[in-house]
């Protein structure tokens, strides 16, 4: 009979759960002293192996060579457990009906001794979903509880959970799994299986699984289903719609050569692969964080990034001054994509937004003049349309642009004191062509360039004014 991945490698022993050796140590330390406690409490993420952690502690407290640590696997107790058909190992879902007629009869049959085994034990999921009523029922038993009787609760949200009930159990936090740990256990799962897939697209999976194992296993039984062939990275894409590192990497590349047309070109592809506008936006903002993190050498372990990957992007030619006005920005516009009727105009927008504004550090201070002559030609045509007088002055007026700092310098004070006056409409014409909100500073050409230096660009990023 064929059974699905995550049943079949469902860990049986302590020492096949992957990646909670601290709660392994614990529950085999208590094992071995005799020192089993009446109630435990398994918090932590879903899918990371907390009912299956309850089920091998069952196991080896009711194994006929037990309590120990190395459960037989082959007696009655051990076999029923394995089937989850034994009559003294019970398990409730709290979530399912929250508990009330179950809370019930648990208060009932917890007098009676257990039947075929050393105890009785209660696996109660989701615990934080029981209803008032249940939990004072489920106290009562607790405060008195009956000799061999073993609570076990799972839960993935531990604040709800009471804290009279808390202080009664012994507590055991699981924790998210590394991506390499997942790596590890789906790599050792596709050996067994014979499943032919190539390293990257383990990694994806991994990656996509964001902690859980139960995820990461139910990927890769889906993909096993999806194709015949060796499944690689572009499979993985395809079916869950995920866009791996090398997407964004490419994206950022383009964005930050100012190709506005093959950024959108990319965001196409993405969608097309099957990538929600929401998810490239999320994985566009959570890539420059790191891309932050790893510029500023706050790179952790917590990042779970490849010695490669770490590589790459210390060396994206980018600064960080302006990494963290792309971040901003990003960070803007979230709601605006999030709630957007069309999501995926919103993103082009930002995308756009976010290669126009960048003028690229690899760009030659040549090809920067070149865009502000651009920038100053556009605004002469636009603003010759109104006044021609106004136009003139801009024509011979020296524009200068930083982000969303526009920098105008004129010769004399009659120029001064008439773009001055036109500030609101010329601002309005430059929002126009750069597509941003800028900021205006209109000036005579004596002042030393140093003035618009560092206090200018922190006045930008923190959309702030300078006090005195
Ligand atoms: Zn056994």
């Amino acid at each position: 009979m064929y059974q699905v991945i995550s049943l079949k490698y469902r860990p049986q022993n302590f020492d096949e759960i992957t990646g909670q050796n601290h709660v392994v140590i614990s529950l085999k330390g208590a094992i071995k002293r005799g020192r089993v406690g009446h109630a435990y409490l398994f918090a932590g993420p879903r899918g990371v192996g907390k009912t299956t952690t309850a089920r091998i502690l069952a196991k080896s407290l009711n194994c006929v060579e037990g309590p120990t640590t190395q459960p037989c696997q082959h007696c009655q107790s051990c076999m029923e457990i394995t089937r989850s058909r034994s009559i003294d190992v019970i398990e409730i879902d709290g979530a399912s009906n929250r508990g009330i007629d179950e809370i019930r009869n648990l208060r009932e049959s917890v007098r009676y001794s257990p039947i075929h085994s050393r105890y009785k034990i209660y696996i109660i999921d989701e615990v934080h979903m029981l209803t008032q009523e249940a939990f004072n029922a489920l106290l009562k038993t607790l405060e008195e509880p009956p000799p061999n009787v073993v609570f076990i609760f799972a839960t993935t949200n531990p604040i709800k959970v009471p804290q009279t009930i808390l202080s009664r159990c012994e507590r055991f936090t699981f924790k998210r799994l590394s991506a390499a740990e997942i790596k590890d256990r789906l790599t050792d799962i596709a050996r067994k299986e014979g499943i032919k897939i190539t390293e990257k697209a383990l990694h994806y999976i991994a990656v996509r699984a964001d902690g859980s194992i139960r995820d990461g296993e139910s990927i890769l039984e889906q993909l096993t289903s999806f194709t015949e062939n060796e499944i690689s990275a572009e499979d993985v894409f395809r079916l869950i719609g995920f866009l791996g590192s090398d997407f964004y990497f490419e994206l950022l590349n383009k964005i930050s050569n100012n190709k506005l047309n093959e950024v959108l070109s990319a965001l196409n592809q993405g969608i097309e692969d099957g990538a929600d506008p929401v998810e490239i936006y999320r994985g566009l903002t959570n890539y420059l964080r790191t891309l932050l993190l790893v510029k500023t050498g706050l790179v952790d372990k917590f990042l779970d990034l490849s010695d490669e990957e770490i590589k790459r992007l210390k060396d994206f030619p980018i600064d960080v001054e302006r990494l963290i006005v792309m971040i901003e920005m990003a960070l803007k516009k979230e709601d605006f994509i999030r709630k957007s009727l069309n999501t995926r105009i919103g993103l082009e927008l930002l995308l756009s937004q976010l290669t126009i504004l960048n003028p690229g550090s690899a760009g030659t201070s040549d090809s920067r003049s070149e865009k502000e002559q651009g920038l100053k030609e556009r605004l002469f045509r636009t603003v010759k349309k109104a006044s021609p007088k106004l136009a003139g002055i801009i024509s011979q007026a020296k524009i200068d642009r930083d982000n969303e700092l526009i920098d105008i310098k004129v010769d004399n004070d009659f120029s001064l004191e008439q773009l001055k006056k036109s500030q609101t409409v010329l601002k309005t014409y430059l929002n126009e062509i750069t597509g941003c909100d800028c900021r205006l500073k209109i000036h005579l050409a004596e002042e030393q360039k140093s003035e618009t230096g560092l206090m200018d660009k922190i006045k930008v990023m923190f959309d702030g004014e300078e006090i005195r």
